[in-house]
């Protein structure tokens, strides 16, 4: 087991993508608009891996939540650290304490932003207590999301969600198609009020993490390990999530916007 801290891992190797604006996607490559309202509707892609779908859809991560009005409940902004450190703020945290006809964030059906593999499932595990990753490979990405966050070959898009209620039952490399529902707001791990955390990172494709933890004596070394290779090994490089949603609602502009979640 390494006994270097996250802060101490890398710095130099992390490169940073924390500057990038979102731009206007080039003419002609845009994804589609369609968005499917009801995720129990969604109907499972046959997609196959490689081939991006003309009708990429990006869901809300919150159900009932529309994209354009996460920018609303965003209790705790994207806060990217300086290059290989741990701290500050790696994700979007979204919470509120009424809108509309909740009362709370909690228990808000949390749903998968876009057609992904399930590469990690945390139960209850120090800080991010019950998490769920997803990756998707760059190949798969619409090139407006590709240019602009610079995935490159052989690399993918991966989103973390963490804090959920209870322990996801997706199963490790299972499929899943975009506003699939993957589990409920919580207040899990270290979190001191119920929100959902997002984190949105690059990284190389086929990555699989079998646990993650850390700030705790039961963590295990590759429990450990898998925290610094996610956090600050310079290998995955956070940007903002926003990044993904101002992409797509550009493309709405000129379609349904009515129709997202
Ligand atoms: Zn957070």
């Amino acid at each position: 087991m390494s006994s270097e801290t996250p802060e101490a891992v890398n710095a130099a190797a992390e490169r940073t993508r924390n500057t990038l604006v979102s731009s206007t996607p080039e003419s002609g490559s845009k994804p589609a608009a369609s968005m499917v309202p009801d995720p129990a509707l969604t109907p499972a892609s046959t997609q196959a891996i490689g081939e991006p779908a003309a009708d990429f859809e990006i869901c809300s991560p919150l159900a009932g939540i529309p994209v354009d009005e996460l920018t609303d409940i965003v209790s705790a902004p994207y806060a990217p650290p300086p290059a290989g450190k741990e701290d500050r703020h790696h994700g979007i945290d979204f919470a509120f304490y009424r809108r509309g006809d909740y009362t709370s964030i909690l228990g808000v059906v949390v749903q998968a932003a876009m057609e992904s593999k399930v590469v990690m499932v945390l139960d209850d595990s120090f800080p991010y207590g019950n998490a769920i990753m997803f990756e998707t490979v760059g190949t798969a990405l619409p090139a407006d999301i590709r240019d602009t966050l610079g995935i490159g070959e052989e690399e993918s898009l991966y989103i973390l969600y963490a804090h959920l209620s209870d322990p996801p039952t997706a199963a490790l490399l299972e499929n899943l198609p975009a506003c699939e529902q993957v589990g409920y707001v919580g207040e899990s791990g270290n979190a001191g009020v119920p929100h959902l955390h997002m984190e949105t990172r690059i990284g190389p494709s086929g990555e699989v993490f079998k646990g993650m933890s850390y700030y705790i004596t039961q963590a295990t070394p590759d429990e450990h390990t898998n925290y610094i290779r996610w956090r600050t090994s310079g290998n995955f490089i956070h940007f903002d999530p926003f990044i993904l949603y101002e992409l797509h609602a550009s493309s709405l502009l000129s379609g349904d916007a009515d129709e997202v979640y």
